[in-house]
């Protein structure tokens, strides 16, 4: 089965839902595939406090549920579904979703979005949802009066370290070198905290515990000397991995793997192919920049059918 739009967006957090609400309302009449997390990384946070025109905040999966019914109101066609594979080789380009069925498409607007990096040894995988999180604001609830340890030396775990100190008994915040990458202002707050004990040069070793978790084993990355600490909960704070790797071969990346985008516009390396939000920022990462990059890369994609004479 093989279908033709004018328009095929990818991803369903607020660029994606953004870039539908102006092609629909451009008459470009959009399909976008909502990929495996519906909504995308908002609906992991509760309150969102910083996007303008909600006074007293929202919470993130409410706020993308409004999103889509926007989107929705304007006849985008939304769809269950993730993108699988890509050909953009030819005049049209051909998007294979579910390894089922096939789109062809005048544009693509990608906008698939980032996901947390995790350390990748075993124990953090047999225990994760068992103690084991990448989110402290959606799980840190659930440790409340309990000891936790932090991965990380960015703002992330920085915000998340401080966040969870509000919770926890105490934070313990692995850092693997002598300094963090967090910015000045984050890292005077984490270290003004009582509650949080910073461990430097300080990696993980195991994660303890059968059925939850019990301890850690950490290592020091000087001597390679090991020590333990009893805690309940484990967050992982390292970085995000832009969801691109269908796009490898097919588009121009960075050594991170993030869309190349050209300055100032949300145009890659291909003709109709355009980029949005966190795949293609690794800077600022929020709901707004990626609902700003949503709405440009519909516009890029209106201008550029109206130029190759489609619309
Ligand atoms: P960053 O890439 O900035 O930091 C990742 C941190 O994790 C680094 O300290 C890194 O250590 C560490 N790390 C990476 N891999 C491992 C590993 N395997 N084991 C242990 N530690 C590891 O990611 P963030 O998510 O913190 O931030 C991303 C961007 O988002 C930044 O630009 C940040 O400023 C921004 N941001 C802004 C916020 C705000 O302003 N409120 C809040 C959150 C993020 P090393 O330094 O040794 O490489």
């Amino acid at each position: 089965m093989s279908e033709h739009t004018k328009c095929l967006i990818l991803g369903s957090g607020p660029a994606g839902y953004t870039a539908a609400i102006y092609a629909a309302r451009a008459g470009l009449k959009p399909v976008l595939i909502k990929g495996n997390q519906p909504g995308g990384q908002l609906t992991i946070t509760t309150d969102v406090e910083n996007y303008p025109g909600y006074p007293k905040g929202i919470m993130g999966p409410q706020m993308m549920q409004d999103f889509e019914a926007q989107a929705a109101r304007f006849e985008t066609d939304i769809r269950s579904g993730m993108a699988t594979s890509v050909n953009f080789s030819g005049s049209k380009h051909t998007v294979t979703i579910d390894e089922s069925y096939q789109i062809t498409a005048d544009t693509v607007i990608i906008s698939t979005g980032a996901s947390a990096k995790w350390l990748g040894i075993p124990s953090e995988t047999r225990l994760n949802g068992r103690g084991v999180s990448a989110c402290a604001v959606c799980d840190g609830f659930f440790f409340r009066g309990l000891d936790v340890a932090i991965v990380g030396g960015g703002d992330s775990a920085c915000e998340e370290a401080s966040y969870l100190a509000k919770l926890c008994k105490t934070v313990h915040l692995l850092v693997r070198r002598n300094t963090m990458r967090a910015s000045k202002i984050m890292q005077d707050r984490v270290q003004s905290i009582d509650n949080i004990q910073i461990h430097w040069h300080s990696e993980t070793d195991e994660i303890l515990g059968s059925e939850a978790v019990e301890g850690l084993r950490i290592r020091d990355t000087r001597t390679g000397e090991l020590r333990e600490l009893s805690i309940q909960g484990f967050f992982v704070a390292i970085g995000h991995q832009p969801n691109t790797h269908i796009f490898k071969n097919a588009l121009a990346m960075d050594e991170q793997d993030y869309l190349v985008t050209e300055k100032g516009s949300t145009k890659t390396n291909v003709a109709g192919v355009f980029a949005c939000g966190d795949v293609q920022d690794r800077v600022y990462r929020q709901a707004i920049t990626a609902a700003g990059t949503g709405c440009m890369a519909a516009l890029d994609a209106e201008r550029y059918l109206a130029t190759t004479g489609v619309h």
